[in-house]
Parts: structure tokens; C-alpha cells; sequence
């Protein structure tokens, strides 16, 4: 048996192919049997204009490599267009890789609502759009894989971005929603929050660090999410330069009042110490089922009292 997974059959589109990330993703597919809709409107790295053709060029490095592709060169915000392009020259759409983005940087304090509102508008809006045009197929043949990509911005923070931290933990929200709606589909969601060499990091991080970061080795976490014989959904994969990690939810046990007048501020107050300790007993919750859980444990609130 090869040790290689292959996509033979399966359509997939890139979103935001021209570069970076996302053209090690089209390389691999389209290396590895797939047919590829490359999609890039060629933009520059804040959203303006740029090359419209950079597409192209990774379109013509799979067909020179005997991979099947086209070009898309429509904003994710047109996702409909985008999977059309795949409906037409390949029938379907098997597997949607959310990739394309922008950064517009910037401190609260000096942040524009365009700079806030186009951050929005490419990352969550452009991956809502790609997935929902594509998401009938997904569910008439039984068979779909999404994979959006977060940031560690948007899971931990960073200075200066506000808009990218709010859109890239907004697309970890979509992803667990998507799971769930999918599930019955053989529909799989997952999130990638990679780290890598691309033109988007290579002004704030050094050489040597950026020398160990290249995109290729994000692909290797992509590609086995995506494929058909993986059924894992609802994940949050960390990972960067070949090491690879999974993010989870973790609640504190907590502690219990009793739902009445003496649960106030100084009463939280004086046993905040068990609100805070992840040291033992907690929980990792994947539901509002979870929350419920923790709702009807509080002896005084169970529905039966
Ligand atoms: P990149 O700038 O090299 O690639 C992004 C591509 O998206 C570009 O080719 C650009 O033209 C395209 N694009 C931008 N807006 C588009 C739109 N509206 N429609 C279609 N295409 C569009 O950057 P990258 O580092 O390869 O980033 C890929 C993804 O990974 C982004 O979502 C980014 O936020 C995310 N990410 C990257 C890193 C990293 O370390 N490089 C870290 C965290 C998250």
C-alpha cells in the first residue's frame, strides 16, 4: 500500500492560492490526484489592488506537474462565484479551504471602521460565503471537508489587531457550528492556526526563525484533515515548522452558590480562588449541553426542585 493519501476524484478549492499558504495547499493537491480551483484576486497584503493574475501561475505549475486546475480570481466575499468556477469545469465541490486573508494593523486607539470592517468582511464573510455556495453539494453527495484558518491572534491576542483577533476566533465559532450541522453529512470542519513564512510574517520575524517556517509544513496538516478516510471534525490544530498541536476548551470545576440574594460580588469574591483553578476535575466542553451540565449541578437550580 502507498504511504501517500491520495485525493484522486475529489475537487477542492483554494481560496487565496496565489501564494503563501494556500499555494502549498493547491501544489499538494494538485499533486496528489485532485482537481484544484486556484482562487486569488491577487490583492496586495491590506486588501488593495495587486498582481490579478497570480493564479495563473500556480495553475500552470500543476498542469506542468500533470495536475488538473483553473483559475478563480473573484474576492472570497464572492463565494458563489468561486465555487461555480469548480461546479463548471468539475462537477462538484469536494473539499473548501478557507485560506485567503488580509491584515490591516492597527492599535484600538487608531483603528478606522474600513480598517475593522474590511477584516471582517474577507475572513468571516469570505469563508461564510465559499462554504454556504458549496455546502448543498457537500450535503447531496454525503461527503464535504471545510477547513478554516484561525491565528493565534485571534485565539490569544496580539497588539495591533483587534479586527484580524476578532475575525480569526470568529471563524473557530463558525467551524464548531459547521461541525455540528454537518456531522450527519460526512461534513467535517476543522481549524488550522498555523504559523509561517509568507509574505505576511516576513517583516516581523527574523530570518533564521522564518528559515524553519516554511508553508509546506502546514500542508501535512491540511491534507490528512481533508481527507476521506479522516473523519475527525471540531478541531483546533495548532501548528508550525513540522510540530503539530491540538487546542481544546478547559473549564475551571468552579465553585457553587446558591442562587439566591447571598450570591453577590463579595461572596464570589471570597471564593474566587475555586472559580480560577484548572488544577483539577475540569472539564473540556464541546456543547451548550456542557454549560447545562454545570447549570443543573447547582443542587438548588435542578429543574426537579
Ligand atoms: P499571503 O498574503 O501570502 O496569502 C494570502 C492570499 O490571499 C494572497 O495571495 C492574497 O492575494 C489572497 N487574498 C486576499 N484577499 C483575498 C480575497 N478577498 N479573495 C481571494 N483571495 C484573497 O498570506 P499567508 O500567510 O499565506 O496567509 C494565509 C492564511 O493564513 C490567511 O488567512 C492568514 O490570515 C492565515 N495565517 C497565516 C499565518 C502565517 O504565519 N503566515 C499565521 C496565522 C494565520
Amino acid at each position: 500500500m502507498s504511504d501517500k493519501l491520495r485525493y484522486d476524484g475529489k475537487v477542492v478549492v483554494v481560496t487565496g492560492a496565489g501564494g503563501g499558504l494556500g499555494k502549498a495547499y493547491a501544489l499538494f493537491f494538485g499533486a496528489r490526484g485532485a482537481s484544484v480551483v486556484v482562487n486569488d484576486l491577487g490583492g496586495s497584503l491590506q486588501g488593495g489592488d495587486g498582481n490579478a493574475r497570480v493564479a495563473d501561475g500556480v495553475v500552470k505549475e500543476i498542469e506542468a506537474l500533470g495536475g488538473k486546475a483553473v483559475a478563480n480570481y473573484d474576492s472570497v466575499e464572492n463565494g458563489d462565484k468561486i465555487v461555480e468556477t469548480a461546479i463548471k469545469a468539475f462537477g462538484t465541490v469536494h473539499i473548501v479551504i478557507n485560506n485567503a486573508g488580509i491584515l490591516r494593523d492597527k492599535s484600538l486607539k487608531n483603528m478606522s471602521d474600513q480598517d475593522w470592517n474590511l477584516i471582517q468582511q474577507v475572513h468571516v464573510f469570505g469563508s461564510y460565503k465559499v462554504t454556504k455556495a458549496a455546502w448543498p453539494y457537500f450535503r447531496k453527495q454525503k461527503f464535504g471537508r471545510v477547513i478554516n484558518t484561525a491565528s493565534a491572534a485571534g485565539l490569544y491576542g496580539n497588539f495591533g489587531q483587534t479586527n484580524y483577533s476578532a475575525a480569526k476566533l470568529g471563524l473557530v465559532g463558525f467551524t464548531e457550528t459547521l461541525a455540528k450541522e454537518g456531522a450527519k453529512y460526512n461534513i467535517t470542519a476543522n481549524v488550522i492556526v498555523p504559523l509561517a513564512a509568507s509574505r505576511m510574517t516576513e517583516t516581523i520575524l527574523p530570518p533564521d526563525v522564518l528559515a524553519m517556517l516554511a508553508p509546506e509544513y502546514i500542508v501535512p496538516v491540511v491534507g490528512y484533515l481533508v481527507h476521506e478516510s479522516v473523519t475527525e471534525s471540531n478541531g483546533i490544530y495548532e501548528t508550525a515548522a513540522g510540530v503539530v498541536t491540538k487546542v481544546r476548551w478547559e473549564r475551571s470545576n468552579g465553585a457553587e452558590f446558591k442562587a439566591d440574594e447571598t450570591f453577590t460580588p463579595s461572596a464570589l469574591l471570597a471564593r474566587i480562588d475555586e472559580v480560577q483553578n484548572f488544577d483539577e476535575n475540569c472539564d473540556h466542553p464541546t456543547g451548550s449541553k456542557d454549560l447545562m451540565s454545570v447549570v443543573e449541578r447547582n443542587a438548588d437550580l435542578k429543574p426537579s426542585q
